[in-house]
């Protein structure tokens, strides 16, 4: 069995076979934007008022599980500004000399785009502090007693950062941002629209029926949704007529284990784990993670929101409980848990 999430079809994180789709059906602007009403309704007014002050927009951090469209936003904003977007990532941006040479090579108004934020080194995060602040990069100049610091002035900025994990971002960093947004997970029917909408740009045929069936097992992701659309489409086309209707969407997804709600075989491990190695919990992370072989940062970043948006996991003081709700779905019968959790 592999349980390498690279691979896992229902992992949120971007992989290879992904990168073509992505760009095709990023929506290019806030109105194609389906869903996060409330982030988007603030950009709007936002953006309107940077754009008639004649002005770049503040920093903007966007914070959420993988897969939300932290980067589609982030291209969003930068073609509603009509500027251009560099995109970087955290860990890419090694030496602070990195970081300079990005900023130097920015133009007036540019969004630079940060994804995984958090994960920049604190060298790093120190040239951002005035970069984001005064539009300034500082350099030290020689060595020992006679070195001197000078000031370089930047292109007026915006940089939009992107992080799964709000709660690892320094406060400094945290604190120099104008603008925080943080995205909520799909409802099954923005989800819906969302693969209608992709289905229309790759010239898939759905119905309604079938479009809402792979909605509702995607997990509140978009990226998901995506992928399972291009999944089912090969499931019509060599088993049906080519239109995935509510039918060829529950054959798809039952043939890649992906069950009603969305939940596939590594998620059924872990809760399944957690119900006979130790009575449904309380489990700390560290142990689930042994258990089932996964590191944990996966398990909080990819698979426990989801389980725990759907109310089949809950964190408690003492480790993480699978609630009565999962016991029901995997049809285990609960067993002296209320004694366990005195
Ligand atoms: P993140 O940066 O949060 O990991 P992305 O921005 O890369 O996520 O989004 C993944 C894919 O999901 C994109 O290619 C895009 O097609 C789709 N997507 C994300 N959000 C939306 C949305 N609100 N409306 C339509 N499609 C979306």
């Amino acid at each position: 069995m592999d349980f390498d999430n690279e691979n896992r079809i229902i992992s949120p994180d971007f992989n290879e076979s992904d990168s073509d789709l992505e760009i095709s059906l990023r929506p290019k602007t806030l109105n194609d934007y389906i869903g996060q009403e409330k982030a988007k309704e603030n950009l709007k007014i936002y953006i309107e008022a940077a754009k008639g002050r004649g002005e770049q927009l503040d920093h903007v951090l966007l914070y959420g599980p993988p897969g939300l469209g932290k980067t589609t936003l982030a291209g969003i904003i930068a073609n509603e500004m009509n500027v251009q977007m560099r995109v970087t990532s955290g860990p890419a941006i090694e030496k602070p000399g990195d970081l300079a040479a990005l900023l130097t090579n920015l133009n007036d108004g540019d969004v630079l785009f940060i994804d995984e934020i958090h994960r920049l080194s604190r060298s790093v995060e120190e040239v951002l502090y005035p970069a984001m602040e005064d539009n300034a990069l500082d350099i030290i100049i020689g060595k020992g007693p006679s070195a001197r610091s000078i000031r370089l002035d930047l292109p007026k900025f915006t940089l939009v950062g992107a992080t799964t994990r709000a709660g690892q971002l320094t406060a400094p960093l945290r604190d120099r941002f104008g603008v925080i947004a943080r995205l909520e997970m799909y409802t099954p029917e923005q989800l819906s629209q969302i693969v209608k909408r992709s289905a229309g740009i790759l010239g898939i045929a759905i119905d309604d029926t079938g479009a809402l069936e792979i909605a509702s097992r995607s997990r509140g992701t978009p990226r998901i949704a995506n992928r399972l659309l291009k999944r089912a489409r090969d499931f019509a086309e060599v088993m049906a007529d080519g239109v995935i209707t509510e039918d060829t969407a529950k054959i798809a997804l039952g043939r890649m284990e992906i069950d009603p709600l969305g939940l596939d075989l590594i998620d059924r491990l872990l809760l399944t784990s957690m119900i006979k190695n130790y009575n449904g919990g309380p489990v700390g992370l560290e142990t689930i993670a042994a258990t089932i072989g996964e590191e944990a940062v996966t398990i909080e970043d990819v698979y426990e929101p989801y389980l725990m948006q759907i109310g089949f996991l809950s964190k408690t003081p003492r480790g993480r409980v699978v609630t009565p709700l999962a016991y029901k779905h995997l049809g285990i019968p609960m067993q002296g848990q209320q004694q366990l959790d005195m």
